[in-house]
């Protein structure tokens, strides 16, 4: 299948004046597995529908293939696109179904169009599917004939809005899978937008974190939770602790709420500044009372509830009149006073407006 990369060049969308997207700037490459991930009306929706032709911006340029497509109507563009609501005609076969996305192909019917119709159907596992109606399927089943049939035309770029959302969680887990094996066999590039951080972190080579129509970071799904590029990142991604304070001490502690944590080395902050220290739940220990010892930052807290997660514990600690969440494998929930200590190399030093000194942000893979 051919496959194109899309770039994004400073994108502005507004609705009735109403600003959606501004400044969007991106690069996707070809055959990548990029995904739009943001809160309910960030913008990202609105960005594929840019990507796809179905919305028209106030400013900014879109490319396909290095092809300037930004006045090119949908048909024009070789972009496949599927829905969060299946978008299935319900009185149609799934094989009619999958042959309408080749209407506007050269295997426009007759044997060729068949034999496509087949393949796909194969592609997407549901090769004995062909002869029911949409009525007769699962949720999963469906998105894979609309999955189908935006593959039907071989287009440059999928564009997948939300493609899981309706469907229960296993379900989801199962399907995600397979839009990620579909993908790698197809070598397509592939846009997807979701709200679940989790399925971009599982799915996609890159993330674009999208926030009040703005990116606020692209990176790959590692980069994105080991080193947030804001506040917001390292709230809106995974479980994470963001002690917000005030820099002291020379630079090197943060006050948060009269307690002074040390920043990472490296940071180059000014006292007064404010900043936030950002500490994965996986990466504080968690131990009896008096337990900790070494150099490292210590925290005297209270647990407040455990949440048994199988393989571990996800504990919720009281320290400093705040939530200290620590996930830990211990085999017996963890109660009482504790000590909580983390090494300040595995926090994140973070400001408002990006990082502080660490330079490698923004574009890195
Ligand atoms: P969700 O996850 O809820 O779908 P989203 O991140 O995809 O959200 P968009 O649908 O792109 O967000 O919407 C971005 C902003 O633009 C929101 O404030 C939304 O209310 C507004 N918006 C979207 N479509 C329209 C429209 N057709 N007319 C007016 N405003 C719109």
């Amino acid at each position: 299948m051919r496959t194109a990369g899309v770039d994004v060049d400073d994108l502005a969308v507004a609705y009735d004046g109403v600003t959606a997207l501004e400044g969007v700037s991106l690069s996707i490459e070809e055959g990548e597995f990029f995904t739009l991930v943001g809160p309910s009306g960030c913008g990202k929706t609105t960005l594929l529908r840019s990507i796809a032709g179905l919305e028209k911006p106030s400013a900014g340029r879109i490319a396909i293939d290095g092809r300037d497509v930004t006045d090119e109507p949908t048909e024009n563009r070789n972009v496949g696109m599927v829905f969060q609501n299946y978008a299935l005609f319900p009185h149609m076969s799934v094989r009619e179904n999958v042959a309408y996305g080749l209407q506007f192909h050269d295997l426009g019917d007759g044997r060729e169009a068949d034999e496509r119709v087949s393949e796909l159907l194969e592609l997407v596992d549901l090769a004995s599917f062909g002869d029911r109606e949409p009525t007769q399927l699962s949720g999963g089943q469906r998105q894979r004939v609309a999955l189908a049939r935006a593959l039907a035309p071989e287009p440059d770029v999928l564009l997948l809005d939300e493609p899981l959302s309706a469907l229960d969680a296993q379900l989801r887990e199962r399907l995600r899978v397979q839009i990620k094996t579909l993908q790698r066999e197809l070598d397509i590039t592939t846009v997807y937008v979701t709200h679940d951080q989790a399925e971009a972190l599982a799915i996609s080579d890159r993330i674009a974190v999208v926030q009040d129509g703005a990116v606020e970071q692209v990176a790959t799904p590692e980069t994105v939770y080991r080193d947030p590029a804001s506040p917001f990142v390292a709230e809106f991604v995974g479980d994470n602790n963001v002690f917000a304070g005030e820099v002291t001490r020379g630079g090197s502690g943060l006050d948060v709420g009269g307690a002074t944590l040390p920043l990472p080395s490296e940071v180059d902050a000014r006292d007064g500044e404010s900043a936030a220290l950002s500490v994965r739940p996986e990466s504080i220990s968690l131990e009896g009372n008096g337990g900790a010892t070494g150099g490292e930052t210590t925290l005297d807290a209270t647990v407040r509830t455990t949440e048994f997660l199988g393989d571990a514990y996800r504990v919720h600690c009281l320290w400093n009149d705040r939530t200290v969440v620590v996930k830990t494998g211990a085999t017996e929930p963890p109660a009482g006073d504790v000590t909580l200590r983390f090494d300040s190399a595995d926090a994140t030093a973070l400001r408002n407006q990006g990082e502080f000194s660490r330079a490698r942000r923004r574009e890195t893979r």
